[in-house]
């Protein structure tokens, strides 16, 4: 038995590597328009939380040497085509499980092979997620050296119960530990991630979680609704009836408490489940939302560029295994497609408090699909209408009312492509 036991993997085998795609974006990219942003998957977890479906493997600490030269390998590769980077992010899985002296082998390669000028100069955002259970001050001052500003810590709740019902394995005291660690290595910046509507949670229960992690003081918090993801143990117990799920109603209550409280706090909703101070908003993610390009490196990362999309093998054999000049093996490829772009760009865009532009994107969608501008303002003048919609500033932003039903306007809109 291997120990690739955190989700059922698809069946699907690598056919070829990122090497031909990336040349090609590569070609139809400008001298210094290279991707400004990076993310990289280490897949490590001490322990696979039942709602989990990120790709991670049970860390048995046999790999993780392989792994982080494999990683350099490919980091290498896909160096030339970036331009200054200014934003990094590391997920995972839990990056703060590799070993302090592989994260500084890590670290060097992204030095040598990547201007990380605006990062280092103090612009630039590089985010590395935590488990509160793994910061060591030992680790952190290795990710101050190689440029860390920034870390997302991993809380979900303050409740031992709830965690427990997540089968999340963690004190909830390491979290204020980790935040003032990190203070006090000189990481600046600091975001919590929590998560409501978990089984038998109560408002007052999430209650008394936004207020702890308000206590925090960090600038930035997420705070997403339990989603039960095919594949996972958490599904699997629902499915069993082991459990209720939360009550719609109470998950809206719990999603607009969250919302007024923050806000009352000068952490503002920026996107549907994310709340920062002014200026403070995850970069990386806004790079993501806004449909710029990414460099993607590790297992089952996804990446865009040059209106590539791709995705990298989940399987840690075969990322280890498949090395094309450094590239790795991708088990998805959709190559450049407006129309795709298009729905991609709506559905992402109408989650942002700064919303669509409106001009920008029915000029886009009228190239792609004509008669598009039309239908896209019948349907935008219908959402209006019933208030989940308004303009302002020649952009189409969500109401409150619009948050609560974001994924439904953006599909409307996204009809209006057909
Ligand atoms: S620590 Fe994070 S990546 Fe790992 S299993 Fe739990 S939720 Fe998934």
């Amino acid at each position: 038995m291997t120990n690739d036991i955190a989700i059922s993997l698809p069946e699907q085998r690598p056919r070829q590597t990122a090497r031909r795609l990336l040349a090609d974006a590569g070609e139809s990219l400008a001298p210094a328009q290279g991707p400004r942003s990076l993310y990289i998957h280490l897949p490590f977890c001490a322990h696979k939380c039942h709602y989990c479906d990120f790709y991670s493997i049970v860390d048995r600490q046999d790999r993780q040497l392989a792994f982080t030269q494999r990683l350099q390998r490919e980091l290498l590769a896909q160096a030339p085509l970036a331009a200054p980077l200014e934003s990094i992010f590391v997920g995972g899985g839990t990056p703060t499980l590799l070993a302090p002296a592989l994260w500084t082998d890590l670290l060097t390669t992204l030095d040598r092979a990547f201007d990380l000028s605006p990062i280092r100069s103090g612009q630039g955002e590089f985010s590395v997620e935590c488990n509160p259970e793994t910061a060591t001050p030992e680790l952190f001052d290795v990710l101050v050296a190689g440029g860390v500003n920034r870390i997302s810590i991993g809380a979900q709740s303050f409740n031992t119960n709830h965690l427990h019902t997540l089968e999340r394995r963690h004190d909830p005291a390491n979290v204020a530990r980790s935040v003032e660690l990190a203070r006090g290595a000189g990481i600046g910046r600091q975001s919590v991630d929590l998560i409501f509507a978990v089984p038998g949670q109560s408002l007052e229960e999430w209650t008394g979680d936004l207020e702890r992690a308000i206590g925090l003081g960090t600038e930035h918090l997420s705070c997403y609704a339990l989603t039960y993801e095919p594949n996972t143990a958490m599904t699997a117990r629902l499915e069993r009836d082991e459990f209720i799920r939360a009550d719609e109603d109470l998950e809206a209550d719990m999603y607009e408490l969250t919302v007024e409280r923050l806000r009352a706090q000068g952490l503002d909703r920026y996107e549907v489940s994310n709340y920062a101070r002014p200026g403070r908003e995850c970069a990386h993610n806004m790079a993501y939302w806004r449909q710029h390009d990414w460099l993607a490196a590790g297992p089952s990362a996804s990446g865009h560029v040059a209106g590539h999309r791709w995705k990298n093998t989940p399987r840690l054999d075969d990322y280890l295994s498949i090395d094309d000049e450094g590239f790795a093996p991708i088990i998805e490829h959709e190559p450049p497609d407006g129309r795709r772009a298009m729905r991609e760009r709506i559905m992402t865009g109408i989650r942002l408090r700064e919303g669509l532009e409106i001009d920008v994107v029915c000029a886009a969608a009228e190239r792609v699909a004509p008669g598009a501008r039309r239908r896209l303002e019948t349907s935008a003048a219908w959402h209006k209408e019933v208030g989940l919609l308004i303009e302002r500033d020649r952009r189409w932003v969500l109401t409150d009312a619009g948050f609560l039903m974001g994924d439904r306007v953006a599909s409307d809109l996204m009809d209006a492509l057909a």
